[in-house]
Formats: structure tokens, C-alpha cells, sequence
């Protein structure tokens, strides 16, 4: 927050006593997002007297002063009125208290701006909308129907750009004919009910959006309509942009429709399946099989493979124990050359080229938006859907991206499912190869499988871990087609980023398993997981070798079932203990760093037991 440092010129009094003093004055609060110009509106309407002290209870600085007969508050930038945070309690409490609302609107972002002068509107308050960096606009290019705007708002809109104060003039007689603009229709019949209980409309709407604050007040259980009434807004908020901006053409009603239909699950999940499904073609098939099938096998294998061994054997023989770890079955400048350049590359290329896709038309947010419900069930909101998604990428990555869910019960949450449940890119691709070729019914068992996991584990941590789920406050960006340029961009940069954690790993884990080989250590490993492997699991006994690299990386140990003869029951069984078996060395690094050792070590050991039990259990009943 800026606001008050343009102030500092000014005379100040500085009063230690309550902000909101009864005054006859009416009460002109100005309102807006974070830099949307308020201060400056705010110095030119007040002039030189102004008092700043500290909103009570709090720490934020609330600055009042005199414009004609109005006592004029300016209050903290906030994208929507609600109690999360102090800014926006401070805000709340100020404007349920105002007689007239100056809303100050970033004309260049207006359908982020929007959504809270809408808020406002529904809130029942008098309102006057300031269109401010009007400068800008004409910049642009953009051409805003100012007429029409205040036509669907209901409110008068006068243009500004206020660093040059330009508009400035027609503010009073805009203030003077600040009006209740036109509400959302759907709400009417619960907002008044609402509003005979409390006596306010403006409080009346937060505890229809499950505001606690308010709801406690009154001593009603907050009513949680938040994501209905969001959603509304949005489509609302669209609707008028749609009409208002004059150089909207057709591509950008195209956009709003859509986007419209991905926040309704009726129309959204079809479309989230669509997207999977071209997802599952791009990376399942045209890469992870075809594409990853002829760099592996051609580069790979017979190109890389054959030339290094050849210069290996000239200085040592591949029979003896350094030339076992070099260039033997798992030599580190053999296969694990190969599955790095020719296999994981490409892999995780692609994969970050479609969730960059994702991430700039803007879908993420929306379907944040759209699975928040179901995600209650497992005590995790919306947003977490995005670590998630991501840990289809790279479980490591996603475990470090919980941090931006709200607090520790919903990060230990989202970390267990990440570790337990989801496959990174790489081990799917591994999977996806191996399931296709085993059959739909092995790929149903596996989902079913693991689908059934993720909803226990979410479950029962949401019944023991204290506390719920936190509401999701997210900015929902308009649909737009992405960059060429950004896109590929942040893919090279998060590939980069990728490799360079992986590779280190990867040497390590080959080594450590081409030493094992060439020691006997490995077969003495089998053989003490024969009972677990080939009774419970009903497996050959070769699999305990994926399972101990699948210890350095997940995706090693799925990609060591390939050469291993199984039937496809089999083949589910090993897949299935794979996938939810321990995690790889550096997701275990990252848990342990990002959630402490007490939480880790119950996760890291849960799926020890977690991956044989279910697998093992499975295996007695489909093999
Ligand atoms: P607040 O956080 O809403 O109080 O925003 P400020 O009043 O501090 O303004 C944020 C920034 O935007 C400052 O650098 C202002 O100079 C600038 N600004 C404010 N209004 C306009 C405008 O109409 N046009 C342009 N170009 N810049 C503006």
C-alpha cells in the first residue's frame, strides 16, 4: 500500500482516537483495488488537511479528511470485501459504515476492477464509479462505452486520468448524483430475507458469501453461497465488458462464452475431459509413444549406446566392475544417458508446454474455481488442484508449490496425496506405455486403484488433521489465447530447471544399482524381498529391482518394469504398488525441507506400507 506516502507532503494531525467519528457529515468512501489511483483522488478532494491514525485494533493507517459537506475516508486497495486479512476487515468496516461509495477503477483493467464495483452494487450502496488512467486507455487503444457502462451498472461513471487530473472537474457533480446501481437479480429473494434479519444489505451479503466476521456479529451461521455468488458476478462482470468495450469483437464474446462454460460443471467437466483427453494424445501417445519410442530406441540405444561403449571398451573391459557401472545394464553413461536426453526430455518438455497452455489462456484459475467443491470433501479448496496438476509433472516441483495453499493442515494434505497418489510426468509416461499394452481392464483396476486412494487419503486426513477447509479467494483472469513466445519461454526455462535437479539423481541412482549388480548386493536384495514381491505381491522376483530404483527416482522404477515379462494383472499389480510406493529421493528431500521431519517421516513411512499393503491386497484378489 502506497497510499499514505503522498500524503506525507501534506499537513498532517495525527489522532490516536477512532477513525469513524459520528459526524452529521455523510461518510465519502473512496474504495478500489491497489493502485488504482485513490491517493491521488483521495489528496485532491481532501487538500491539505487530512487526519491519518491507525483503524482500532489494527496496524493500518486510515486517512480522513473534508471535501464540501462530506467527510472523505480513503481505504486500503482490495480486490473484494471480505474478513481475511487486516486491509480487508479495515475496508469492510468502513465502507458497510459509508454513506456514498467513490469506487476508483483502473479503466485498463476493468473486468479485474469490475468484479468488486459489483460487489459493491450488490452490497446496496451508493455509488458513483471513477474510471480512472483514462490516459492509458487512449494509449491502447481501447475504447470504453462510458455511456453504456453506466447504463448496465446503474451508477454514474465519470472519466479521470488523475495524474494529469484530467476529469476532475465533473467529480462533485458526480458525487451529488451517486445512485444504488442494479443488483444481482438471482440474489434478491435470499438478500431479503437476509437482510429483515440483520438490518443492513451490505452485511446481509457477506454472510451470504460465508463471511464468519459478520455472520458471528449477528450470531448466524454463515451461509456459503460464495462460489454461486462469484461465479455470477464473474459472468456478470463479463457480460458488461462484452458490451462495453467497443473493440470487443468477436474473439473476445468467443472467450467469455467459454469461459463461462468452464466454471459451470455441467459444461466445465466435459471440457476438463476434453482437455485431459488431448492432454493423454499430445503427451500420452504422440510423444510418451511415438516421439519418446524413436528418440529411445534410434539416439538412444543404437546410436549413444553402441558409440560409448565401443570408446568405454577401448580403455576398459565392460566385464569388470567399473565397466559394469559405466556401460552395463544400468551404466550410468549408458541407460541413464539414454533415459535423460532420450526419454525424460522430451517428456517433460511437452508436459511443461501444455500446462504453460494452461496456465496463460488462463484455464487453472477456472478450474480451481470449478473443482473447489468436490476438493471440501478432501479438506483441500480449489486452489490446490494447481499442485496437484502439477505434480503430474514433477512431484518435487508441486510439493514446493503447496506453499501457496493457505495453511499447514491443507499443505500436509496436499503433500501426503502428491507423495502417495501422483504419478510425476515421467513415471506416467512409463505407465501410460505399460498400461496400453496391458489392456483396458488393467488401466480401469489402476485408476479405480489409485482414484480410491487419493479420496481415502484426502478423507481421513480431513477428519483427523484439526481444522477445515479454507474458502478460495481467487482472481478469476479472463480466457485469452496465449503467447507463442511466453509459452515456449517459460517451458525452456522450467525444463532447464527440471533436468538440472534431475540429472544428479539420476547418476547417483545408476550407480548406486550398477554397484549392487556388480557386487551381488543386488540379488541378495531380491532375494530378501522374495516373500513381499512373489507371494504377496505375486510378482516375478526381478521387480524388487524396480523397487530399489524406484527409491532414487519414481519414474526409474517404473521404466525397470519394462523388460520385465509379466502378465497384464501382473503388470497392474507392479504398477500400482510403483505408483504408490516411497517417492523419490529429492521429493523426499523437498517434503522433509518444506513440512518438517516429524510430518515427512509419517508420510515417507505410510507409503512403505501403504504401497504394499494396497498393492499386495490387490495382487490376492486380480492375479
Ligand atoms: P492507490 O494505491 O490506489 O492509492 O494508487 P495511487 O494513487 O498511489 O496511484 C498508483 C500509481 O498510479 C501512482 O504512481 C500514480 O501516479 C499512478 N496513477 C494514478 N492515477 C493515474 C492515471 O490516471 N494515469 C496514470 N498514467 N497513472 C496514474
Amino acid at each position: 500500500m502506497n497510499q499514505n506516502t503522498n500524503h506525507i507532503e501534506h499537513h498532517k494531525h495525527i489522532s490516536e482516537t477512532t477513525i469513524i467519528t459520528e459526524s452529521s457529515n455523510k461518510k465519502l468512501v473512496l474504495v478500489g483495488n491497489p493502485n488504482v489511483g485513490k491517493s491521488v483522488i483521495f489528496n485532491y478532494l481532501s487538500g491539505i488537511y487530512v487526519d491519518v491514525s491507525n483503524f482500532p485494533g489494527t496496524t493500518i493507517e486510515i486517512t480522513k479528511g473534508k471535501y464540501l459537506n462530506y467527510d472523505v475516508y480513503d481505504t486500503p486497495g482490495i480486490y473484494g470485501v471480505s474478513s481475511f486479512n487486516d486491509e480487508e476487515r479495515v475496508a469492510r468496516d468502513i465502507i458497510i459504515d459509508a454513506d456514498i461509495i467513490l469506487n476508483i477503477v483502473d479503466s485498463v483493467h476493468l473486468e479485474r476492477d469490475l468484479f468488486l464495483t459489483q460487489q459493491l452494487i450488490d452490497m446496496g450502496k451508493k455509488l458513483v464509479v471513477v474510471l480512472n488512467f483514462m490516459d492509458e486507455v487512449k494509449k491502447h487503444h481501447i475504447k470504453i462505452d462510458i455511456d453504456k457502462l453506466s447504463e448496465l451498472l446503474g451508477v454514474p461513471v465519470v472519466p479521470t486520468s488523475a495524474i494529469k487530473r484530467e476529469g476532475f472537474d465533473k467529480l462533485t457533480q458526480t458525487i451529488e448524483s451517486a445512485c444504488y446501481g442494479k443488483q444481482d437479480p438471482h440474489l434478491h429473494s435470499q438478500l431479503h430475507s437476509m437482510l429483515r434479519l440483520v438490518g443492513s444489505q451490505a452485511e446481509a451479503l457477506l454472510i451470504l458469501e460465508g463471511d464468519e466476521y459478520i455472520s458471528k456479529k449477528h450470531g448466524i451461521n454463515p451461509i456459503n453461497m460464495r462460489e454461486e455468488i462469484y461465479i455470477e458476478r464473474r459472468n456478470r462482470v463479463n457480460n458488461i465488458i462484452n458490451q462495453v468495450l467497443t473493440e470487443a469483437s468477436i474473439r473476445k464474446k468467443i472467450s467469455t462464452t467459454i469461459g463461462r462454460w468452464t466454471l459451470n460443471p455441467f459444461t466445465g467437466i466435459p471440457i476438463l475431459l476434453l482437455i485431459l483427453y488431448f492432454a493423454y494424445l499430445f503427451l500420452g501417445k504422440l510423444v510418451a509413444q511415438d516421439l519418446v519410442g524413436f528418440t529411445e530406441t534410434y539416439f538412444g540405444h543404437e546410436l549413444w549406446e553402441n558409440w560409448i561403449c565401443k570408446i568405454v571398451n577401448q580403455v576398459i573391459s565392460q566385464e569388470t566392475i567399473i565397466g559394469q557401472i559405466l556401460v552395463g545394464e544400468f551404466g550410468i553413461l549408458t541407460m541413464t544417458v539414454t533415459y535423460l536426453v532420450f526419454l525424460l526430455l522430451p517428456l517433460v518438455f511437452a508436459f511443461y508446454i501444455l500446462l504453460s497452455l494452461l496456465e496463460d489462456t488462463g484455464y487453472l484459475p477456472r478450474l480451481a474455481t470449478m473443482v473447489d467443491r468436490s476438493m471440501t470433501y478432501l479438506g483441500l479448496n480449489g486452489r490446490a488442484i494447481i499442485p496437484l496438476i502439477l505434480g503430474f509433472g514433477c512431484v518435487s516441483a508441486a510439493t514446493i508449490t503447496t506453499r501457496l495453499l493457505s495453511n499447514e493442515r491443507e499443505k500436509t494434505i496436499a503433500t501426503a496425496i502428491l507423495q502417495f497418489v501422483i504419478p510425476c510426468s515421467a513415471q506416467l509416461a512409463v505407465i501410460t506405455a505399460l498400461l496400453m499394452s496391458a489392456g483396458f481392464k488393467a488401466l480401469l483396476i489402476y485408476v479405480i486403484v489409485i482414484f480410491s486412494v487419493l479420496v481415502v487419503i484426502g478423507t481421513v486426513l480431513n477428519k483427523f488433521l484439526k481444522g477445515e477447509a479454507s474458502p478460495l479467494l481467487i482472481n478469476l483472469p479472463p480466457l485469452r489465447l496465449p503467447q507463442v513466445n511466453n509459452v515456449l519461454q517459460k517451458t525452456m526455462i522450467k525444463t532447464f530447471a527440471f533436468m538440472k535437479e534431475a540429472t544428479p539423481w539420476f547418476f547417483l541412482g545408476a550407480a548406486i544399482i550398477g554397484t549392487m549388480q556388480a557386487t551381488g548386493l543386488l540379488d541378495l536384495w531380491q532375494k530378501a524381498l522374495a516373500p513381499l514381491t512373489q507371494h504377496w505381491l505375486k510378482l516375478p522376483v526381478e521387480t524388487a529391482t524396480a523397487f530399489v530404483m524406484g527409491l532414487v527416482r519414481r519414474d526409474f522404477g517404473a521404466a525397470g518394469l519394462y523388460d520385465i515379462a509379466m502378465n497384464p494383472m501382473q503388470t497392474t499389480v507392479a504398477l500400482i504398488t510403483i505408483t504408490l510406493f516411497v517417492p523419490c529421493i529429492t521429493s523426499i528431500l523437498i517434503m522433509y525441507k518444506e513440512r518438517g521431519w516429524k510430518t515427512a517421516t509419517v508420510i515417507w513411512i505410510g507409503t512403505w506400507i501403504g504401497s504394499f499393503t494396497i498393492g499386495g491386497l490387490v495382487a490376492q484378489i486380480i492375479v
